[in-house]
Formats: C-alpha cells, sequence, structure tokens
C-alpha cells in the first residue's frame, strides 16, 4: 500500500465484492497517509503481515540499508504515525496463513527480507511453507513462480501474471504469486496492482486500476517529502 490513499481506495473501489483483504506487508511508508491507509484496512475483514518499511516506521527495525529517500520517508512516517497505528503495525506478524496461502512480505525464508525477482530464489523457498502456495510482495513486480511435480524432483519457472489473465491454481502444481504494489508499482505502469483469488473458481487473477496519482503527489509535496519519490509514482518505477 506505502501509505498511498487514493491508489487503496482505487483498489478497493475496483475489487468489487469481497470476503477479506491480505495485505502483504509495507502498509506505510514513501506515501503520505500511513495513518489514513491503515484505517482503511482496519475497516475491513483483513490479514496483514509486517514489511521492510512497516518495521522501520515502527521503530521495530533500524532503516539500515535504506536509500537516504526511503530513509527520509521512514524517519516522515514514524513522526507522523499515531500511537494506534503505531501499535497496530508493531503487532503485525511476519507471516500469516489464510486458506490455503502463506502470506509474507518478502519471501518464506525470510519474510521481511528477500526479494523474490526470479525463479532461482523462488525455487530455494518452496520448502519453507507449508500451504499450497504462497503470497509474495516486497519487489513491486507482479510474477508467478510455479513448481510442477516431476519424475526427477520439481521443476520451477516463472509465468507472465498478466492483468485480467486469471491463472488457474491446479492441484500438483505449488506456487509462489506478486500480485505487485497498490501504492508504489515498479514494473513501468503507474496503475495500482492488486489480485483477487477466487476460491469458488479456484483461480488467481491480477488487476490493475487508474488512480489520482496527481492527488497523491501533491499531498507529498505538502508533506515535504523527496522529490523522487513523488515523481516515481507518475512513471511506476
Ligand atoms: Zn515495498
Amino acid at each position: 500500500m506505502h501509505a498511498n490513499l487514493e491508489a487503496l481506495e482505487a483498489v478497493i473501489g475496483a475489487a468489487g465484492q469481497f470476503e477479506q483483504i491480505w495485505c502483504l506487508g509495507d502498509l506505510v511508508g514513501y506515501g503520505p497517509d500511513p495513518n489514513a491507509c491503515v484505517a482503511l484496512l482496519r475497516r475491513h475483514s483483513h490479514v496483514a503481515v509486517l514489511g521492510n518499511h512497516d518495521g522501520v516506521a515502527c521503530g521495530k527495525r533500524s532503516p539500515a540499508g535504506f536509500n537516504p529517500h526511503a530513509a527520509r520517508a521512514a524517519q516522515w512516517t514514524a513522526r507522523h504515525l499515531t500511537a494506534a497505528s503505531r501499535r497496530y503495525l508493531r503487532a503485525l506478524p511476519d507471516s500469516a496463513v489464510a486458506s490455503d496461502f502463506t502470506l509474507v512480505h518478502g519471501s518464506p525464508r525470510a519474510p521481511t527480507d528477500e526479494y523474490l525477482f526470479g525463479a532461482r530464489e523462488a525455487e530455494a523457498n518452496f520448502a519453507h511453507f507449508a500451504t499450497s502456495h504462497c503470497l509474495v510482495g516486497h519487489t513491486h513486480v507482479p510474477a508467478a513462480f510455479l513448481s510442477v511435480e516431476g519424475r526427477r524432483g520439481n521443476d520451477v519457472h516463472g509465468v507472465g501474471l498478466r492483468p485480467d489473465e486469471p491463472l488457474p491454481l491446479l492441484g500438483r502444481v505449488r506456487m509462489i504469486l506478486n500480485p505487485g504494489s497498490v501504492g508504489q508499482p515498479r514494473d513501468g505502469d503507474p496503475r495500482a496492482a492488486f489480485g483477487i483469488y477466487d476460491a469458488g473458481r479456484n483461480e488467481f487473477c491480477a488487476h490493475r486500476v487508474a488512480y489520482d496519482v496527481a492527488a497523491t503527489q501533491e499531498k507529498m509535496k505538502s508533506a515535504g517529502l523527496p522529490a523522487p519519490l513523488i515523481d516515481r509514482i507518475a512513471v511506476g518505477f
């Protein structure tokens, strides 16, 4: 979500009827509306896990490793969190299970830290969760990694996760899925990214929805957040 209220509202509006929101961490950081985003999420039935930015903002983790802009935004967020938001973030677990999915921010073996960009990193992670499938965020890039049972062990490969193309969740194929980022897409498409798991059809589908980027940028400007962070949400990088 990255504290981007306009993007979160657009996603909730576009999702139609749903039972529950599964939030893969980084509720806050970068964006100008950390408290409003936490509050909006909490108004819905939801499961959420801790992201690295959440950890820094609520004082659970150090900002070591953050680039200067991310660190500045994290300090801004820490200063502006209400006590209720901070308490809520501090209580978030590193991982959670919902239905037949494990939810983590980064990866099953390093929940708040590892980036799963490629099939090789994904492959090493299938042994680290017990459910059929796993949902991750952290890279901000939509992706699907499939582990297919073969005669000589499992074959893991990545497949494209394109908007509005449902991916059937089949019995013997385990998947690690990344729906992309609501509040800060980084795949060159500035629209907010999310995914819907349809339990009835047993399929997962990625979606994109446009939101009022200029409104978010205005708020970031007024808040004094770093200019490169303001510019990047317009291009989705
Ligand atoms: Zn993030």
